[in-house]
């Protein structure tokens, strides 16, 4: 196997500093240059559960879903410090639905009986999933990275040459910002608005995707409860809006009686890179080798170990 190759990664999401990991792992010399840094970074606005979410295609998301979910399970479960824990995961719908293409990725699936569900809903199921407290994950991940070996420099990219002259393996985990770097208009942002609200003893995640609370979501972490959403297309303003946390919290107040007041602490917004399909391809330019890894829409933590492993394999070609 190829060893001891510098590789250039652009980006420092969770797919970057994933992708990263794995190739230092595998012995390789890792240098991160990023715009932004944790925790300023899409990655760290987002809740995150493991839940396969606007991204496809389907049969090239299930298997990195499935891989991704048992990389979380044999090595970031087992350590609280990182973050992630499991998590029981409701999802509610308002008509009758067939069970979700991934189902057989997840230990226990169950479909949830009449008297389990919120008025207002006919169908739903539950899951055991991952919550990925991303306040606490993130700068995890930084950390591992760094142990590791790996450098970070916070820089912008502003053409891919500027990356190809430093380096013969580019690694290109920038997000929506592919679609300037490399003229991607294919990828576009869906933004997405969050309420961080105290705990208040509700434990499991409960989730409307397209029911009378669509998208309305709530996702308890270890020291606050993430609630949502919003799933606007082609909308890039990353200010916070009133009218979108009012709606926030009364699809919350919706979805379970505990909701009816809460302890606001914080709100916040992200755009979700969607992408007809992701972009996890090697593109050769000039001399040199460019792995592409972005467009992960609304599951870039879903499908990040899964894509690592395929980027890494890219990489070494
Ligand atoms: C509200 C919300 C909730 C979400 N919930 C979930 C969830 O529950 N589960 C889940 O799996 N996913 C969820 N997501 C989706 C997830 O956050 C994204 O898919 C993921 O963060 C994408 O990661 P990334 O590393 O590809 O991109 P990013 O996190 O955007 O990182 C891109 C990196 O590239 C850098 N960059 C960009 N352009 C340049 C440039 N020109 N030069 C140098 N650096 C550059 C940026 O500064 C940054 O460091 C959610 C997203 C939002 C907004």
């Amino acid at each position: 196997m190829p060893q001891n190759r510098p590789v250039l990664v652009l980006g420092c999401g969770v797919s970057g500093l994933s992708s990263s990991i794995l190739l230092l792992q595998a012995g390789h010399a890792v240098t991160i240059w990023a715009r932004e840094l944790p925790p300023h970074t899409t990655s760290n606005q987002a809740a995150a559960l493991w839940f396969p979410y606007l991204a496809h295609p389907m049969e090239r998301v299930g298997p990195w879903a499935s891989r991704t979910l048992a990389y979380f399970k044999q090595h970031l479960l087992p350590d609280p410090a990182s973050g992630c824990r499991p998590t029981r995961v409701q999802d509610l719908y308002a008509h009758p639905v067939e069970t979700p293409w991934w189902a057989g990725a997840v230990a226990a699936y169950r479909r949830l009986a009449a008297d389990e569900l919120p008025a207002g809903y006919v169908d739903g199921f539950e899951t055991e999933s991952v919550v990925i407290d991303t306040s606490v994950y993130m700068d995890y991940l930084v950390a591992w990275f760094r142990r590791l070996g790996g450098e970070i420099v916070q820089r912008e990219v502003t053409g891919i040459e500027e990356a190809t002259a430093e380096c013969k393996w580019v690694v290109n985990c920038t997000g929506l910002g592919s679609r300037q770097l490399f003229g991607d208009e294919s990828l576009h942002p869906v933004r997405g608005q969050t309420v961080k609200v105290r705990l208040n003893g509700v434990e499991h995640s409960i989730l409307d995707d397209e029911g009378p609370n669509g998208l309305g979501y709530i996702i308890p972490r270890s020291a606050d409860i993430v609630l949502g959403g919003t799933a606007q297309a082609a909308d890039w303003d990353t200010n916070v809006r009133s009218a979108d946390q009012a709606e926030i919290l009364r699809k919350a107040a919706n979805l379970h009686p505990a909701f009816g007041e809460v302890q606001v602490l914080a709100a916040g917004v992200g755009l979700r890179p969607v992408r007809h399909e992701v972009r996890l391809e090697a593109e050769r330019i000039g001399d040199a080798l460019v792995v592409h890894n972005y467009g992960h829409g609304g599951a870039g933590f879903t499908l990040s170990w899964g894509c690592a492993e395929e980027t890494r394999m890219k990489v070494e070609g």
